[in-house]
């Protein structure tokens, strides 16, 4: 690592991240640099903002490329499918998603569904372990063209369990198999301070479907916890994606959903050994 002598002007040229890329843990947002290029890989609209808005933030600010890919378009995100049928709130949420991103980076952070340029879908809640060849190829063409230094995505226990967050897991594993570069993988995650103080909240809100693994701290490679105003800037992000957001907010209320927003982990993915 070289010591940056970026002067304000140049802040948000095209710097050559791998001068500035290494693998020490990010704790601030002023830290995020050192994760060079970001390619989030997520499952639903709201997964991006919710498990790394803080950091996409940050890392569009300080000219970093940063790229998120979706799946889904997260129709299926409702307990009231009558008001919400899928193909509207597949539009909604096609919207909300890029709302959310400008938000959080402007026009700087780049945005792409799975499946758009085969005209292909992918349906909420049914993504298989098994990606078809072509979302492999698609997903593998995205990471050669990119070239991210880091990759954000959810382990093998979908961070909530969630069949389609485990699948984009495994797809994330086989592309980076197949792709050309071998960057960082991150896994998103969360802590034994915030299960403890925060689990059973989130478990009793959706029906004690989600389940949350903390990993300890000395295992984390990002370990934010946003205040003043990055926090303020995710929560307008996660406000701007509210057909997913504000009825959780509303029924915790502000300051506890802030509390519970504001933290930002991930580990390394094991390496092939089982390793960290
Ligand atoms: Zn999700």
């Amino acid at each position: 690592m070289t010591t940056s002598t970026a002067t304000p002007t140049d802040t948000f040229a095209d710097a050559d991240a791998a001068d500035t890329v290494d693998d020490r843990p990010v704790r601030t947002t002023a830290e995020v640099p050192r994760l060079g290029t970001v390619l989030g890989v997520w499952a639903h609209p709201d997964d991006e903002v919710y498990l790394s808005g803080g950091l996409l933030a940050a890392a569009a600010a300080a000219g970093q490329r940063v790229v998120v890919v979706t799946a889904t378009r997260g129709e299926r995100g409702t307990d009231d499918p009558a008001t919400w049928p899928p193909a509207r709130l597949a539009r909604v949420r096609s919207r909300e998603i890029v709302s959310s991103l400008a938000v959080l980076g402007g026009d700087r952070i780049e945005h792409r569904f799975l499946g758009d340029e085969q005209g292909v879908c992918h349906l909420d809640g049914y993504l298989a372990p098994e990606p078809a060849a072509g979302t492999l190829d698609e997903l593998t063409a995205i990471l050669d063209e990119v070239a991210p230094d880091t990759v954000l995505t959810f382990g093998p226990d979908g961070m909530t369990g969630h069949s389609d967050h485990r699948a984009v897991s495994a797809w994330t594993d086989l592309a980076l198999a197949a792709a050309r570069r071998r960057p960082r993988l991150l896994h998103a995650t969360v802590t034994a301070g915030w299960v403890r103080d925060f689990g059973s909240l989130v478990t009793a809100m959706d029906d004690g479907k989600d389940v949350f693994a903390p990993s300890p701290a000395s295992s984390l490679a990002v370990d934010l916890v946003l205040s003043g105003d990055a926090v303020a800037l995710k929560l307008a992000a996660l406000r701007a994606q509210a057909s997913q957001t504000a009825a959780t907010e509303q029924a915790v209320g502000a300051e506890l959903y802030r509390a519970v927003v504001a933290g930002e982990w991930f580990r390394p993915a094991p390496g092939p050994d089982g390793a960290s």
